[in-house]
């Protein structure tokens, strides 16, 4: 039976639930979704220390972009006696634009997040981490350069594996990131709305799932080859990884 959800029907539930069950250890760094991290004294299954408690992997700043994302495409649009002050030749009601935004920020710190968190698992000496950012300000760098010298491999090389491995498509998840990401600088550096595509909210939206996904399979499948050096047991969970977003989770409301 398919019981795939539409995301754009969860509207009751907060939607950071999507992120709230990926945890890491305080002491290996090793990220899965054992939920019984959250049990003082739960012996890590990579590195056997106690836990002291459940840390999310995803920090807060993420839970609150994928929540503030959800309010704004939700918004009601101005009412009929407002509706006049409008013109006609914008395609994207104005409070939806903010989504386009929120999602490239979310992307940003996605990546970002992920690289900081590779770096902190290989061990760096400190202060290097910090000063390889400040080196690498903008996501072309941090992917093209930062990445492949941090670990040999090339950042689309991985994509196209975690793609072959996955039900869901990354490469065209950041291909559709690259085209919001234009979009939202049209905007930003030259107030042009009508770059931003009437659907691109809704897809933003869309896409939401699968953004986490990609970043969450970036740092398993390199710690895998980089710190933990074995095979990945992908642990019990509601909500399942690397598949469409199901019922389980959510309940759609209308
Ligand atoms: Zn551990």
């Amino acid at each position: 039976m398919d019981n795939s959800l539409d995301i754009l029907e969860i509207k009751g539930q907060r939607l950071n639930l999507l992120v709230a069950d990926f945890y890491i250890c305080r002491y290996c760094k090793i990220v899965d979704r054992d939920d019984k991290r959250g049990l003082v004294g739960h012996p890590c299954s990579n590195c056997g220390k106690p836990s002291p408690d459940g840390m999310w992997y995803f920090p807060v700043q993420i839970h609150s972009l994928i929540n503030l994302m959800q309010e704004q495409y939700h918004l009601q649009p101005p009412t009929n006696t407002q509706k006049r002050y409008i013109l006609e030749a914008e395609e994207v009601p104005t409070h939806q634009i903010a989504v386009i935004i929120l999602f490239c920020t979310l992307w940003e710190v996605l990546i970002d997040h992920f690289l900081v968190n590779l770096m902190s698992a290989l061990k760096l000496p400190e202060g290097v981490a910090e000063r390889l950012l400040a080196d690498h300000k903008y996501r072309d760098g941090r992917i093209g350069k930062l990445f492949p010298s941090l670990t040999g491999d090339k950042w689309a090389d991985i994509m196209a594996e975690l793609t072959s491995q996955s039900e869901l498509d990354f490469i065209e998840t950041e291909k559709f990131y690259l085209r919001v990401r234009d979009a939202r600088n049209e905007f930003l550096h030259k107030g042009n709305s009508w770059a931003i595509a009437a659907q691109m909210p809704e897809q933003c939206l869309r896409n939401l799932w699968p953004s986490i996904n990609l970043s969450f399979s970036y740092i398993i499948t390199m710690s895998q080859k980089y710190v933990v050096k074995i095979p990945h047991r992908t642990p019990n969970s509601h909500i399942r990884w690397n598949a469409p977003l199901r019922c389980s989770s959510f309940t759609p409301s209308r």
